[in-house]
Formats: C-alpha cells, structure tokens, sequence
C-alpha cells in the first residue's frame, strides 16, 4: 500500500459512492447540525439512504450527553434515529471499561459533564466527580493534604464546563497513586464551535491538564481512535471496507474513517474549508469532499 494518498477528489457522482459501501457513519456537529440547527436537506438525504437499505451510525466525540439525551435531540430535531444508532464518547468511555471487564468493585472518577455519568450508570459502574465537584478555592493551611478514594481504577476525562483545580487535583492524585488507575480520555478535540461567534477550548483542554500534572497519555476512546470503529463494526457484523465515514473534521473523523480503513468523505458545512484541505500543510486528505450531505440528493447520475 503507498503511504501517500492521492489529493481529495471532490464528489461528483453520488450513487456511485452510495452504492459502493454498506454503512454510513456521520458525524454528527458539523454534518448532521450544527448547535441545536439542523443543517439543510439532512432528513431527505437519510431517507433516501435508508430507503436504499444503507444502515446509518451516528458518532460524536462530545461527551457532555448520553446516548439516551443524543436519541432526544434526534427526535426534537425531527429526525428517525435510534439511540442504538447514536455512539457518543461518553457512551464509548462506558463500553470501553466493560470491554476490559472493569471490576464492579473499582470505582471511575469523571471529570466531565452529565453524559459520561448517565452511561456509567447505565453499565453498572461506581463514579465520582461530576460536574458538581469541587468548585472553591482550596485553601492550603500548613499540613493539608486532599484524601482520594483508594478504590478509584480509571478517571475518565471529557469536555467540563464545571472544570476547577479541585478536580485536576483529584484526578492526579488517583492516577499518580493508586497503583493500575487508568487515565482515559472520551476525546482530545482542541478547540469546538460551542457558538458559531468563536472558537472555544475544547475536550483536549481538561485531558490536557490532567496529562500535564500526571505526565501519562490517555488511552482515548473517541475519534480519531478505533475503539469505537471496532465497536460498532463488531455489534453490527459490518465489515470496514464497507463502510463510508462521514465528517467535517480532519483530525478526529477522516483520521477516524483512514485508521479504520474505510471511505472518507469531508464535508465543508462544518469546521473545515476548502483552503484548509487544500493547504499544503494538511496531510490529510480523505477520498472525497462536498459541501454537504444533501448533496447526494444533487449529484446522481441523471
Ligand atoms: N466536544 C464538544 C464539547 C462539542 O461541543 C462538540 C461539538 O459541538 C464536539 C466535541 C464535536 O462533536 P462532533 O464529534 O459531533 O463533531
Ligand atoms: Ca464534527
């Protein structure tokens, strides 16, 4: 295999990708909506691919909703999807321990927000933390020290609005002190379009701390990362070549859709622009780009 891709080819045939694979994956901020906005055309163009039997998988790496709170923005956003269908990180943190049998016995420590709580709930796991967690200015008083729960096995790092240096303080002590503690990440997404005025700091803000104090790497369970690509291909039985990944980002999905050896198609109604994918400083170029999924309604062959 040559190690150097061809530049990305812009879409002009639609069925012909459409027909080439099994599986959809989308992203969801950036493809599906972006904020709480639907992007235009997006419920025509899934029923047109499900009426052609495609099966459509939904992946984001913001962690802050469980997959059950993902199934409800769905559905007020007037769209037919499942939450079986919907694979958020928070989700994928959660699928993660079980699939390393993390002892009931053992407990998580969350940094992070709702999401990550509901699906460790859901899986029968012990956490603390939360996005209630400390929160006043720690006041250091001669001989102070903070007390962990020696029972913490893994933190488990996501997106925190709530984020404060009791909580940094907290997770560092677990993972530099209880000996095994695993330091994992739902995703390491830079910055994130929380408004469409700017850019704000994102996931890889808070796992940034933690590995800045702990100097550990995470183990990362969202994009561009395969733990959920291999997830879903093994609970669904879908092969990888079979699948197309669908993404406005370069370095979590098309990264995400290239590591798990499928299609990749960018589109630019998110974070990236033409000029960022064409500049020559981007290595990343997946197999085709388009301004938005609806387009596949535009470019079929007459
Ligand atoms: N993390 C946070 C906190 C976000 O708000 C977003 C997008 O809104 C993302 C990550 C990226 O989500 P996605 O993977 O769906 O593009
Ligand atoms: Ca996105």
């Amino acid at each position: 295999k040559s190690l150097i891709r061809a530049t990305a080819q812009k879409l002009t045939d639609a069925d012909q990708l459409i027909d080439s694979v099994e599986t959809f994956i989308f992203d969801c901020d950036g493809v599906i909506w972006k904020g709480d906005k639907l992007i235009d055309g997006v419920p025509e163009t899934l029923d047109m691919l499900r009426e052609k039997g495609k099966r459509l998988v939904f992946v984001t790496n913001n962690s802050t909703k469980s997959r059950k709170q993902y199934g409800k923005k769905f559905e007020t956003l007037g769209l037919n999807v499942g939450e079986e269908e919907i694979f958020a990180s928070s989700f994928a943190a959660a699928a993660y321990l079980k699939s390393i049998d993390f002892p009931k016995d053992k407990k998580v420590y969350v940094v992070g927000e709702d999401g990550i709580l509901k699906e460790l709930e859901l899986a029968g796991y012990q956490y603390l933390g939360g996005p209630d967690d400390g929160g006043k200015k720690i006041e250091l008083t001669p001989g102070f020290m903070m007390e962990q729960d020696k029972s913490v096995g893994a933190v488990v790092v996501g997106f925190d609005r709530y984020f404060n240096y009791y909580k940094v303080q907290y997770a560092t002590l677990c993972i530099r002190e209880n000996p095994g503690c695993l330091f994992i990440a739902t995703n390491r997404d830079a910055v994130t379009h929380l408004t469409d005025a700017q850019e704000w700091a994102g996931g890889g803000s808070m796992v940034g701390a933690i590995l800045g104090s702990t100097q550990r790497e995470p183990l990362v369970v969202g994009k561009p990362s395969t733990f959920m690509m291999d997830y879903l291909a093994n609970e669904f039985g879908i092969q990888k070549s079979q699948i197309c990944m669908v993404g406005d980002r370069l370095d979590t999905d098309i990264l995400f859709g290239q590591n798990g050896g499928c299609k990749t198609l960018l589109v630019l109604s998110g974070v990236t622009s033409l000029s960022m994918l064409q500049n020559p400083s981007n290595a990343i170029q997946p197999d085709f780009y388009t301004n938005k999924i609806s387009d596949f309604l535009s470019l079929r062959a007459a």
